[in-house]
């Protein structure tokens, strides 16, 4: 059908290469030239509806009012367009394209990045769908398009209409900031609001449901011809997938679990193996494996106690009204580690607490985020003696436990029906007690081979090995930050890609902290691997880090750079990855004679072209 119309558009129909007689024809190149690009669709694909119901294309049945009315029905355009680091908005954006079209809409999705802002005065429909990380931040594939619609250039926007879906976190300050901000800056541009802006918590399918309720309803229009459409577009949408996801996990067999640091090392890295035979569950190398960790069980029992309850009480698991005892319900459904402002506001309600009622008054914003700053529900109910409290009303009011998000380390073509996770052990002491990160202490001290976990694949299309196989790859991830470079150097192995690569790689002490030393070394040898630098910040009086021997190696990475490289970093947000940032700048204005505009610049063009990426966290 597409064909179809790329005819009309630049062909002007001759009564010798067509079946129609010399008045059709007259008529037809009358008629085409005028028509809009959704009146061509909609024509398009009523011709092709009446072809397949093999009614044959009479005058009668299309009398000149009946197509004048379908035409006002031509289905609405609407543009949709999600900012993702972690793939949550963009799974979003292609379940609510497909659910648009299924009602007769015609929808262009697209990523924030690959979304040209100039065209952005021409879309009559926009829906968003955007997630905030770490301090309010935009992901990176949100930026570019963030920044402009936030700068001088942004055009009046009087004729958009639009509508946002912000993802977020509410033990975050900056809770659905970005997501926020793009709505604010929308209405400021003159677009006009055609549902609320929904902000979503960690548990987002209920709320995003909503969201698309109210976004469908306001844009749909049902009609036939609209239908037909929308059928062809569709398709360019389907996936085949596993039947198993982030609300279905697969029950998958832990192959291996072992340590990857030598004795007297201060850290605790796992690398677990895991099976995923007969889940059809498929991925690629700068995919997440989503994990469904446990509660520390001393944890849950110390809650227990002090609140007086008892383990075997039935009380609710889920939205769906299951029951189990309280024990089960604070070991696998519900957060315990976490505390935000929504639980400690409906506690409040709850309990009529006049403590945690003066924490949450008003001024008093900054007092409330130290206190939950590194507390736990443990503590909530011993500071605030919430003893008493009904067990089934107070864990109704917590968030479902989430799964866990990790790099994958392994390639699928290497190890085929199976998956390799990286995990560092988080165990510190803060607030007087030993605290211990849910997932990763649940793994290292409770997880054995032969036990099942729950999980799912997290695909992350902002993570991705070049198509081209000979586009050369540097790779910086120091700790656990090298899980994906394992993933990719695997997958290159395996297809015999001939790009070149360059691993940066940093951790502690090369005696006990090298992770999965000896493939590096294999690869290296094998030329899989072109080059490895390597910072052993602990080893030496004075710390090193990636980021000084990127600087030490600065002429040869920029000829990298200039040769078309693709550069990923992987690894701790705060700090690391922003440090690799600032020196990538520094060899850019030092090595291509840049100014720190133009290096800027340069760098924001390479993300813009997926050949900077980022998996930080
Ligand atoms: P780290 O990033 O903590 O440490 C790896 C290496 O990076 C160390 O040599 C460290 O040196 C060094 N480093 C410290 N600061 C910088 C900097 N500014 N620039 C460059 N290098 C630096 O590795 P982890 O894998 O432990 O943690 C990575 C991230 O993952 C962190 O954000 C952490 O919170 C998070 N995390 C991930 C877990 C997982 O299993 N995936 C579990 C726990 C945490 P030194 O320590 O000597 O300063």
């Amino acid at each position: 059908m597409n064909e179809l119309i790329v005819g009309w558009i630049s062909l002007e129909l001759q009564v010798t290469n067509s079946p129609f007689n010399q008045e059709q024809i007259e008529l037809l190149n009358r008629l085409l030239p005028s028509l809009a690009d959704s009146q061509r669709i909609w024509l398009s694909g009523y011709l092709t509806a009446l072809q397949g119901a093999k009614s044959p294309v009479t005058s009668s049945a299309t009398p000149l009012a009946d197509v004048a009315a379908t035409v006002q029905a031509a289905p609405k355009e609407v543009t949709v367009l999600f900012g993702s680091q972690t793939g949550n908005c963009n799974r979003l954006a292609k379940k609510l394209t497909k659910e648009l079209e299924a009602k007769g809409l015609k929808v262009s999705l697209s990523a924030m990045g690959d979304f040209k802002p100039n065209s952005l005065k021409t879309v009559q429909n926009l829906l968003i769908l955007v997630s905030t990380h770490g301090e309010g931040d935009a992901p990176d594939n949100a930026i570019t398009f963030y920044e402009f619609l936030h700068s001088k250039r942004a055009p009046k926007l009087d004729t958009l209409n639009f509508s946002v879906l912000a993802l977020g976190d509410t033990s975050y300050e900056f809770y659905c900031q970005t997501g926020k901000d793009f709505d604010k800056r929308l209405e400021e541009l003159g677009a006009k609001r055609i549902s609320p802006r929904i902000d979503c918590d960690v548990d987002y399918d209920d709320s995003a449901a909503e969201w698309f309720k109210q976004v469908i309803g306001s844009l749909s229009v049902a009609s036939v011809a609209a239908t037909v459409v929308s059928g062809v577009n569709a398709t360019d949408v389907n996936e085949t997938e596993s039947e198993y996801s982030r609300t279905n996990p697969f029950q998958a067999e832990v192959l291996e679990n072992l340590s990857l640091n030598g004795r007297g090392s201060d850290r605790e890295t796992r690398h677990i193996e895991i099976s995923l035979e007969g889940s059809n569950l498929q991925y690629e190398p700068g995919d997440s494996l989503g994990i469904y960790p446990e509660n520390h069980p001393r944890l849950v029992e110390e809650i227990i106690d002090a609140m007086g309850w008892s383990t075997t009480e039935l009380v609710t698991l889920n939205k769906n009204g299951d029951k189990g005892s309280l024990q089960e319900a604070l070991l696998r459904y519900y957060e315990i580690t976490v505390l935000t402002k929504p639980l400690i506001e409906q506690l409040a309600k709850l309990t009529a607490n006049a403590g945690l009622n003066e924490l949450l008054v008003a001024g008093r914003e900054q007092e409330l985020r130290s206190y939950i700053n590194g507390r736990d529900l443990l503590d909530l109910v011993q500071d605030y003696a919430l003893k008493g409290v009904p067990a089934n009303d107070f864990v109704s009011l917590l968030r479902k436990l989430p799964a866990r998000l990790y790099s994958i380390s392994s390639s699928s073509k290497a190890f085929p029906d199976e998956v390799h996770a990286t995990v560092r052990s988080v165990r510190y002491e803060a607030h007087g007690r030993n605290r211990y990160g849910v997932c990763s202490v649940h793994l290292a001290d409770r997880v054995v081979a032969g036990d099942k976990l729950p999980v799912y694949i997290q695909q992350n299309m902002n993570f991705k090995l070049p198509e081209n196989p000979e586009t050369p790859i540097i790779m910086i991830g120091p700790g656990t930050g090298v899980a994906p470079f394992r993933a990719f150097m695997g997958e290159r192995e395996e297809t015999q890609a001939p790009g070149k690569s360059w691993l940066f790689y940093g951790d502690q002490h090369f005696i006990t902290d090298f992770l999965y030393q000896i493939e590096w070394q294999r690869w290296l040898g094998d030329g899989v691997l072109t080059k490895m630098d390597v910072a052993f910040s602990r080893d030496t009086d004075k710390k090193v880090y990636v980021q000084h021997r990127m600087q030490e190696n600065s002429r040869e990475l920029y000829e990298w750079l200039q040769e078309g490289a693709h550069v990923y970093v992987c690894g701790d947000e705060k700090k690391m990855a922003h440090d690799v940032q600032t020196t990538l700048l520094a060899i850019l204005e030092q090595e291509g004679g840049l100014s720190p505009e133009a290096a800027a610049e340069y760098l924001s063009v390479m993300q813009q072209q997926k050949r900077y990426q980022r998996d930080v966290y």
